[in-house]
């Protein structure tokens, strides 16, 4: 049983802000908190319903970066041509993630302040150098990189009285890669693969899913990737998805796969995603 609790419905961004400026708790999709709350794990006494503010929901292009309202779907991240063009490994990790139900009732925003350590989202966007909005009625906004944002399993460095608005998502300029491994429900490992030549270290790998939260590393080319050196280094938590080594050699494999299909691509072949 789901323990009782007050529901607002705000109309505006503002109105939101103060519910949870007295101690409100935002939701959208609720696939993640109401399940928490039905564990017993959570016990919020007001939830504050964001998905009826439009103002929050969408995905444009602004100069060079997309810009993703907080409670814009999965479903509609996969289906977006923008991302699809711009961000295209954001948009296969939002195809892949889940089952229908989840990629057609979450959001960006509840997978990213949820920080479920095996999240696609938070694997890819890190790879993109995205950023957080978060904003606050007593502080006002700030814009947090997702590679910071994210502390640990289950933790960020959201305070509870900033909504996050939105995510900024610099547009693709050059090949990206997302290959992840699911055979369960969450991905046991995912690799993002990219270039941004903007880098003074272009190519980035970053790993998912294995640990508390995505392993990053910037080098020089695509032949400076050593898979057997992020196996080794990528922070490894052993769970119901495989032991340590286990998980050490998938990262292995499929760095070394990412890498490959980095390096046709910027040879002239393929698509990116
Ligand atoms: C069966 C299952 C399989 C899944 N598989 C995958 C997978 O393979 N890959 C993957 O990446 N994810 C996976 N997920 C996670 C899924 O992506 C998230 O559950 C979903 O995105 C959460 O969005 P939501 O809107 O439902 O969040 P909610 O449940 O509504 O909220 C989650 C948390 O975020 C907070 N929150 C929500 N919106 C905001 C906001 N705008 N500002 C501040 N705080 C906010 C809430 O307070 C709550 O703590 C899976 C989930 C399930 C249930």
């Amino acid at each position: 049983m789901i323990p009782d609790f007050a529901l607002v419905r705000p109309r505006t961004v503002d109105d939101a802000l103060e519910a949870m400026a007295h101690g409100g708790v935002p939701y959208c999709g609720g696939t993640e908190l109401l399940a928490a709350m039905q564990l017993g794990m959570l016990a919020p006494d007001v939830l504050v319903d964001l998905k009826r503010l439009d103002a929050l929901s969408g995905i444009a292009l602004d100069g060079d970066r997309l810009v993703v309202g907080a409670t814009t779907r999965h479903v509609d991240i996969a289906s977006s041509d923008l991302v699809s063009s711009d961000a295209p490994i954001l948009a296969t990790a939002c195809r892949a993630l889940g089952n229908q139900r989840v990629r057609a009732t979450g959001s960006i925003a509840g997978n990213l302040c949820f920080a479920e350590p095996r999240s696609d989202v938070a694997a890819a966007l890190t790879a993109l150098d995205a950023e957080v909005v978060l904003l606050s009625s007593a502080r006002g906004e700030r814009a947090v990189a997702v590679a910071e944002f994210l502390e640990g399993a289950l933790t960020t460095v959201r305070e509870d009285d900033e909504l996050l608005v939105r995510v900024h998502v610099p547009r693709a300029t050059g090949p990206q890669v997302y290959l992840r491994f699911q055979p369960a429900e969450y991905p046991t490992v995912s690799v993002a693969a990219v270039v941004r030549p903007s880098r003074p270290d272009p190519v980035g790998i970053v790993v998912g899913a294995v640990g508390e939260r995505p392993y990053v590393t910037w080098v020089a080319s695509p032949g400076a990737v050593d898979a057997d050196a992020v196996a080794s280094q990528a922070d490894v938590i052993e769970d119901l998805g495989g032991a340590e080594d286990y998980k050490r050699h998938l990262v292995g494999v499929f760095v070394r796969r990412a890498v490959a299909e980095l390096t046709r691509r910027l040879a002239g072949g393929g698509r990116d995603a």
